[in-house]
């Protein structure tokens, strides 16, 4: 069955975007001290709708999310050596912009049912060293933010939220993303929500606001004339979103909730179905959260069945579920991290600021053995998935589930 790929961009978009177009203005930031460092009309704009919807003080919104994530490590003056902890479980990004300010990834194992971070590993992973914890809602579900908060307790240590799949799922009542010091989402092309590239940061912060919007705009050239006093990290760049994108941007933050209220639908329409089938872990809901589903989820109790991952994915697949993938991340993998090679080849950040951490096999058992063994997932925001496509898909698990569940 061919499914067309999800598309939320329509008239409204097209709309906004020959607006900006006919007026010419594709981007109005100037790099200097002036009004214009903040950006042209639909990026202010843009920004003050999100503040209002995520009920936030302030809004940076970028160029991509990865910007965004360089920008939030940056405003917390990170030096070299400093620890990030960090999931396996996520997209390369998220430990790349760690690496980027010559900080050290520090990856903390997974629970296997909320794929969040283990407290209890957490916890042993906090040294002196520890300057910030990215914690990632993986999914569409919010990471436990407040067990977070009551593990570092007054010690100065920054959470960074990583929302990119999350964006309008909530945590106790308010959005994800919001409530750790600084957050925020993606715009990229495979998200809920997109403008093609971007990125939002958000914040109650107004150091690290500020700070942010410096380093996403050129920062040394305002130094000078804002005469501001922390000057640390302020390498500036150019991660500035264009007035298109914003456009765009507002348009897809008014569907959001809709195409989310969808999503779950969707979710909710195969998960039902197939919840109780012995072997199959379908997704944790925790309590006081929302899931918006980015992907599914699944976990295989190998135990109870008959064939391993690959021939029951290859089986479900082959008889009409579309969008199955096996496994996902292990960052701390990746030969960037085994041969400490990002930055040459001599070692370089780890040599000579950090050297203790190292990026063992066995150091993150359960997502190396979910990665390599029992996970699989449904990637629902791919596609232009319909409620009877969720339909025939519990049909077939049903009856997959006949042949691959041990007797
Ligand atoms: C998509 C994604 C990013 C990166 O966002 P971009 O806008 O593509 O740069 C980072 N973290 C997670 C968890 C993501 O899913």
């Amino acid at each position: 069955m061919k499914i067309k790929r999800y598309n939320s961009i329509g008239r409204e978009e097209l709309i906004a975007a020959s607006k900006v177009i006919k007026n010419g203005i594709l981007s109005d930031f100037i790099g200097s001290n002036s009004k214009k460092f903040l950006g042209g009309k639909y990026v202010q704009k843009f920004e003050n709708q999100i503040t209002k919807y995520f009920k936030v003080k302030y809004a940076i919104t970028t160029n991509s999310w990865t910007s965004g994530l360089i920008a939030a490590l940056g405003s917390m003056n990170l030096q070299p050596g400093d620890e990030v902890i960090c999931t396996p479980w996520t997209m390369s990004a998220c430990a790349s912009s760690i690496l980027h300010w010559n900080a050290i990834p520090v990856f903390v194992d997974i629970d296997k049912n909320t794929f969040n971070f283990n407290l209890e590993n957490l916890k042993k992973n906090i040294t002196r060293k520890t300057k910030a914890i990215l914690a990632v809602d993986i999914f569409g579900q919010s990471e436990n933010i407040n067990e977070i908060k009551k593990i570092i307790k007054n010690r100065k240590i920054y959470i960074l939220s990583d929302s990119a799949q999350a964006i309008g799922a909530k945590y106790k009542g308010k959005f994800a993303g919001t409530i750790a010091d600084i957050g925020g989402y993606s715009l990229n092309c495979h998200k809920h929500i997109n403008t093609g590239e971007g990125g939002i940061i958000v914040t109650n912060n107004k150091k690290l606001a500020e700070k942010c919007r410096l380093i996403r705009n050129h920062a040394e050239s305002v130094n000078k004339s804002k005469k501001k006093k922390d000057l640390t990290n302020l390498v500036g760049y150019n991660f500035r979103l264009g007035e298109i994108e914003s456009a765009i941007g507002i348009e897809q933050l008014k569907k959001l909730n809709k195409i989310l209220a969808y999503r779950k639908k969707l979710a909710f329409e195969l998960i039902s179905k197939i919840k109780d089938l012995p072997g199959l872990q379908t997704p944790h809901l925790k309590r006081n959260c929302t899931h918006i589903f980015y992907v599914i989820p699944f976990v295989l109790d190998l135990s109870k069945l008959k064939y391993n991952r690959k021939k029951i994915v290859h089986l479900l697949s082959k008889s009409g579920v579309v969008g199955l993938n096996e496994g996902y991340q292990n960052l701390h993998r990746l030969p960037l991290f085994q041969k400490k090679i990002a930055y040459g080849s001599s070692g370089f950040p780890w040599k000579p600021f950090n050297q203790r951490i190292s990026y063992k096999r066995g150091n993150c058992k359960v997502a190396e053995d979910l990665h390599n063994k029992t996970f699989f997932y449904l990637s629902l925001c791919s596609y232009d998935f319909k409620v009877t496509h969720m339909k025939k898909f519990a049909k077939i698990f049903q009856n997959q589930w006949k042949n691959i569940k041990k007797n």
